[in-house]
């Protein structure tokens, strides 16, 4: 299934990665990750009944994805969408860690929506839990709760599926590039001979090759902050103009942070 999505995203052939289940060193840290110095994926011994099962298994095959494409950095690290990750881990590695586990979690979402209908059980306990929009009983589009910017993984993945939707319903997403149109300017955006390390990184590339507004969508998601002076459109003086602006920019629907 997910060697389908990338196959239709990038025009390449099936991409076949190496899993241990039940994987002895994933056991002993009780974790399930993506070696991507040896490109295997480790899974623990329980995931067989865990509500979790393709949620993962499919998030750990997009973190073997980002390393063929080079569209994400690595970090070994036990982490959570629940995680302010630069105040756990420090401004180094945060935004590049949530960068990499928010990718793999859209491609989690993603692929799922894309092919659950014929092949998929989400859920043991669930089975009509199928081709959801969740990731972890998150609904992608609607499940507002730690909105902490760039710094989490659960906001990377968000504006992915924002910027890959159709968000005609959503006032902040004017983005519609489809999963293709997404994943190929991600490629666009990785440095000669380097890796894609963060989403500003992304964001810088956007910048550079597209016209498309991204204020609100950022905004929305309290990665930029959210100007209030001067007010758009208004005369200019000839005093010195006051700028002020929304800290946490965002939705003013939005109160959870
Ligand atoms: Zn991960």
């Amino acid at each position: 299934m997910s060697q389908k999505i990338v196959a239709v995203q990038s025009d390449d052939d099936y991409f076949f990665v190496e899993a241990h289940y039940p994987s002895v060193t994933a056991n002993t840290v009780d974790s399930c990750f993506y070696d991507f110095v040896s490109d295997v994926i480790h899974l623990t011994s329980d995931l067989g009944t865990s509500d979790y099962l393709w949620d993962t298994v499919l998030h750990e095959y997009g973190h073997y994805v980002a390393d063929i494409y080079n569209i994400t950095d690595f970090w070994a690290a036990n982490h959570g969408p629940t995680q302010h990750q630069t105040d756990t881990f420090g401004k180094l590695v945060g935004p590049l860690l949530s960068w990499s586990e928010g990718w793999a979690d859209y491609y989690s979402v993603v692929s799922q929506q894309m092919y659950a209908p014929y092949q998929l059980i989400d859920s043991a306990s669930n089975p009509t839990n199928i081709a959801d929009y969740k990731y972890k009983s998150r609904n992608i589009e609607s499940d507002n709760t730690y909105l902490y910017g760039e710094s989490n993984e659960w906001v990377i993945a968000r504006v992915l599926y924002d910027m890959d939707d159709n968000g005609t319903s959503e006032s902040w997403d004017n983005i519609s590039y489809g999963g293709k149109g997404l994943f190929e300017k991600m490629q666009e955006a990785v440095p000669f001979l380097s890796i894609l390390d963060t989403l500003s990184d992304f964001m810088d590339s956007l910048y550079d090759n597209e016209s498309d507004d991204f204020g609100p969508l950022l905004s929305y998601y309290y990665i930029a902050e959210n100007p209030t002076l001067p007010i758009n459109n208004t005369t200019a003086t000839y005093f010195a103009p006051r700028f002020e602006w929304d800290a946490g920019g965002g939705d003013p629907s939005v109160t959870t942070i």
